[in-house]
């Protein structure tokens, strides 16, 4: 008897808690205010598929002969970026005509010569100390001993010129009087594909510090389709978003059901997940300095490091399309009232 009052006084507790813990997510859920909506769709149709298609035959051209890093064709890659944002006035971080944060070849691995990120920025007009940082890597992996050139149009071609094309919707709100409220990083890494070092040297080494980055959102191949979504396309894998934010997470889903409606796939995101994609790309330097991330993905195709990764295979509707989700997500989290809330400090969650 007395067994089975303590078992029932334990399972009343229980439901008492899990109901107290979906009441708090239901009040986080519904803190997440949509800000500006009329203002960001007139912008995110500034992201159209044909500028990101221009861009992104040329960024993955032979030109730029697979942007390895440190090599002839990947300092073109980066003078191309920065050619781009200083004819578009979009300025530097550091106030000059350099865009580039120099990484010395005495932190890349032999025989990798010295190599840079490429780095712009928008000012925040009402809170420029706090950071959203939105990256992709520029390099990729150079010219195979047959002469064959790996062009990585998707990776991470279609993260790079995303990001371009986010940075001029952005600059051109700031020229028309919506300029973001919280300051935003465009961050072009490099020798990501010989173990992320361009994150790990800004993480660093950081332009702006770490504690008022409050997200990086990172975007590493964004323009194909996986065979899991052959039918249904219209699908992202998100991956981390709830790690260390669970406003993050929500406010992701809240951006898409507003004006996109991408099925949001987080296969991937599952912890016990083989292929470990939470730790493959660069935003995994930022969660491992506890900022909230979310890495953007297509998953692995056939052309997957394969010289057949070439521009003429990107779904361009599509990658306009999930582009427009991520300047989406950027303008939330950069306008809305509150910093995003890490899990530990959120007063949704605190009992
Ligand atoms: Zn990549």
């Amino acid at each position: 008897m007395k067994t089975f009052c303590i078992l029932s006084a334990l399972t009343l507790l229980g439901t008492c808690a899990s109901t107290r813990y979906t009441t708090k997510i239901n009040n986080l859920k519904n803190s997440i205010v949509i800000v500006d909506s009329s203002l960001v769709v007139n912008y995110y149709k500034t992201i159209t598929a044909t500028e990101l298609e221009t861009q992104l035959y040329q960024f993955a051209s032979d030109k730029f002969e697979g942007r390895e890093t440190g090599t002839k064709g990947q300092k073109l890659a980066s003078n191309f970026l920065k050619k781009f944002y200083l004819q578009e006035k979009i300025p530097s971080p550091f106030g000059t005509d350099n865009y580039y944060q120099d990484i010395p070849k005495s932190f890349l691995p032999k025989p990798y010569n010295a190599s840079e990120n490429v780095l712009a920025y928008i000012k925040g007009t009402e809170i420029p100390n706090e950071l959203v940082i939105i990256s992709a890597h520029l390099d990729h992996l150079g010219i195979e001993e047959n002469g064959s050139i790996n062009l990585g149009a998707d990776d991470d071609g279609s993260g790079t010129v995303a990001i371009m094309q986010i940075a001029q919707a952005f600059n051109k709100a700031k020229k028309e009087g919506y300029g973001p409220k919280r300051s935003i990083l465009f961050l072009h890494l490099t020798a990501e594909e010989i173990g992320k070092l361009g994150s790990s040297f800004y993480t660093k080494n950081p332009v702006f510090p770490l504690k008022n980055t409050v997200v990086n959102l990172n975007i590493d191949m964004i323009g194909r389709v996986d065979t899991m979504h052959k039918e249904n396309p219209n699908y992202l894998y998100i991956i981390g978003a709830d790690r260390l934010s669970k406003e993050l997470h929500y406010l992701s889903e809240k951006v898409n059901h507003s004006f996109f409606n991408i099925n949001l796939d987080y296969t991937y995101n599952n912890e016990d997940d083989v292929n470990d994609f939470y730790s493959r790309s660069d935003h995994y330097n930022f969660a491992r300095h506890n900022i909230p991330v979310i890495f953007y993905f297509n998953g692995i195709h056939d052309d997957y490091h394969k010289t057949s990764d070439t521009p003429d295979k990107i779904d361009y509707p599509l990658l306009e399309k999930r582009s427009r989700l991520i300047f989406s997500t950027a303008w939330q989290i950069a306008n809305q009232k509150n910093r995003l809330a890490l899990d530990l400090d959120n007063k949704f969650l605190k009992n």
